[in-house]
């Protein structure tokens, strides 16, 4: 429920308040790139009051990123601190919800702005454990959230997070769509300029993306950088990965054969920590594995273990287990992620994955990308199956880095920008 007072209309030195007890901008250190490794970056990333009453600012040392709390959410510049250079804007993003139009920065007259704040964000990047790692890991990072409730349908909500992380010249933009209303909403446009949306459909003017109500959908992240020309660069670079995902970089091998014997696994040469990998060809149904399956991959797990190398599982996506009645279209076509199989499938291959002391899956194949089953409108055109399934991958791997396993896909990241530079 909304307080009547904000469909009033609130300005920024009303949000300000939100920010008063965070130290002012100018007292933010300034770091060099070459100290951005070192501890000297350590618990750098903040939130300050900004310059004037009507801006917040993220900072880490080595960049800053000041947000407009006047015209809500609106990124003000973004700048490279020891580069002395001006620093840029970022593109708006823009939404249409239900036909209507939504721009961060901009008027918005279907949306109340609900609130703003600060927030620490220690939480996504929970994990426990992380084969190989060399770095001090998670990164620490701190966010600024925005939030927008619709005036037209009690219950919907847009919230977008600027967030910044230790040692990194790059700020992430989230955004969460929680559609608490008793409708579907319909997505028709997701647009941000030149962005770092992953594949083309993100960016495509004429989607059709339902979201049924009572339905939580966080868009994938846009990761935005300086370089050191104080040009903006949309996506990543390889040290993001290395510090945001060190185990991207983890070298593995895959078993010519299956099932193995445990001279297969030390005649792959490799080192201490990296990883030897179950063939997808093995067709081992993760989800429910007879007791030879166990047996199969103990014999290799023990072999691995005695050799210091990791234990790890290639997954073909487009073929998962499953009855027809969870297959897209019939015999001998793909399971669909979203049928009883799929979410049977995802629940069991955690657990099993664990038990088996297996720590990482390389996902190969695809997910279907049609789906005619009678009540899956979400994904039944191409450019809705590419999203959901997107987000299914992406949410599998945060499963997976939330008990140790540490799941791998060329398109698909957990955390951190999409593709390798
Ligand atoms: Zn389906």
């Amino acid at each position: 429920m909304v307080p009547v007072f904000l469909a009033l209309g609130m300005n920024g030195q009303d949000f300000a308040k939100s920010f008063e007890l965070y130290p002012a901008v100018s007292s933010a250190p300034v770091i060099t790139q070459a100290d951005a490794d070192s501890l000297k970056a350590k618990s750098l990333a903040k939130v300050f009051r900004g310059g004037s009453d009507d801006e917040v600012a993220l900072d880490n040392g080595v960049v800053q990123f000041r947000m407009s709390l006047q015209d809500f959410g609106k990124p003000i510049f973004f700048h490279r601190k020891a580069s002395g250079k001006e620093g840029v804007g970022l593109p708006p993003l823009k939404l249409v919800l239900n036909g209507e139009k939504f721009a961060i920065g901009a008027e918005n007259p279907r949306w109340i702005r609900v609130g703003a704040r600060g927030q620490l964000f220690a939480k996504p990047f929970d994990v426990r454990q992380i084969p190989q790692t060399n770095y001090v890991w998670p990164p620490r990072g701190m966010g600024v959230r925005f939030m927008w409730a619709s005036r037209d349908y009690s219950g919907l909500m847009i919230e977008v997070t600027y967030q910044m992380v230790d040692r990194e010249p790059q700020v992430c933009q989230k955004v969460t769509v929680r559609n608490g209303s008793n409708f579907p909403v319909r997505i028709s446009a997701i647009n941000q300029g030149d962005s770092g949306y992953p594949s083309g459909v993100f960016t495509r003017d004429q989607l059709n993306w339902s979201l049924r109500p009572n339905r939580v959908v966080e868009l994938p992240d846009g990761w935005f950088r300086v370089d050191g020309s104080g040009k903006l660069v949309v996506s990543g670079r390889m040290q993001a990965l290395s510090s945001l995902m060190p185990w991207s970089g983890l070298q593995g091998q895959t078993l010519g054969s299956w099932p193995a014997e445990a001279k297969n696994v030390s005649g792959l040469k490799l080192k201490r920590g990296e990883v030897v990998l179950i063939p997808a060809e093995a067709k081992i149904p993760w989800s429910a594995p007879g007791q030879g399956d166990f047996d199969a991959v103990r014999l290799v797990m023990d072999a691995a273990k005695a050799s210091g190398l990791v234990l790890g599982a290639e997954v073909d996506l487009s073929d998962i287990p499953g009855e027809l009645a969870d297959r897209v279209g019939g015999s001998g076509t793909p399971v669909c992620w979203h049928s009883f199989a799929g979410v049977f499938w995802r629940q069991n291959v955690l657990v099993n994955w664990k038990r088996l002391g297996i720590q990482v899956i390389d996902l190969k194949g695809a997910l279907p990308s049609r789906c005619s089953q009678v009540g899956h409108g979400e994904h039944q055109t191409p450019d809705q199956a590419a999203i959901e399934n997107h987000l299914a991958v992406r949410d599998l791997m945060r499963q997976g880095l939330s008990v140790g396993i540490v799941i791998r896909h060329p398109d698909v990241t957990a955390y951190g920008p999409e593709s390798w530079e």
